[in-house]
């Protein structure tokens, strides 16, 4: 099992279509196992896009962030990261496939609903970046059974 972390950004939260999102990832069979509202700070945002820092739009990705609160969420599954990478769709929401969260919902590049890790170390990262250990859950996921083969997990 792998956890990622997905961020439901000001696009999500000021348009009021969170519990919509957040249902996507509940239907799709992925546990919830860590999730709160804050605001990101500057020296959050810093490192979590470090490798948009020294473009000239940081500024305005930057204030995107943090024109509200967001929700943070851990989420849990096989091959989990993949699986929400592919849920969310590429990042330009004009692209996106329809059916994904970024191709339903968002017709940006930058206000595009969802952040979702991208690797296992990014999502190990992120993981400490937004998460402290006692805010992610270990609990027993009932319908496991009907979730995967005994063999997939
Ligand atoms: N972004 C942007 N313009 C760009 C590239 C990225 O506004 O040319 C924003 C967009 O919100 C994107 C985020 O910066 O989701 C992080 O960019 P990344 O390339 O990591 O895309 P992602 O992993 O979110 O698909
Ligand atoms: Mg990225």
């Amino acid at each position: 099992m792998q956890v990622t972390v997905v961020i439901l950004k000001p696009s999500a939260v000021q348009r009021g279509i969170v519990g919509e999102v957040i249902a996507r990832f509940e239907k799709k069979g992925i546990q919830i196992v860590g999730m709160k509202m804050l605001c990101l700070t500057d020296e959050m945002l810093s490192a979590h896009y470090a490798h948009l820092v020294h473009k000239p739009f940081f500024g305005r990705i930057k204030d995107s962030m943090q024109a509200s609160p967001v929700v943070v969420m851990a989420l849990k599954g096989v091959d989990v990261i993949n699986v929400v990478r592919q849920l969310s769709g590429v990042t330009n929401g004009r692209e996106a496939q329809p059916g994904t969260i970024r191709g339903d919902y968002s017709v940006s590049v930058q206000e595009n609903i969802v952040h979702a890790s991208d690797s296992p170390e990014t999502a190990a990262t992120e993981l400490k970046r937004f998460f402290s250990e006692n805010e992610i859950f270990t609990y027993p996921q009932f319908f496991l059974p009907y979730t995967y083969a005994n063999d997939e997990w």
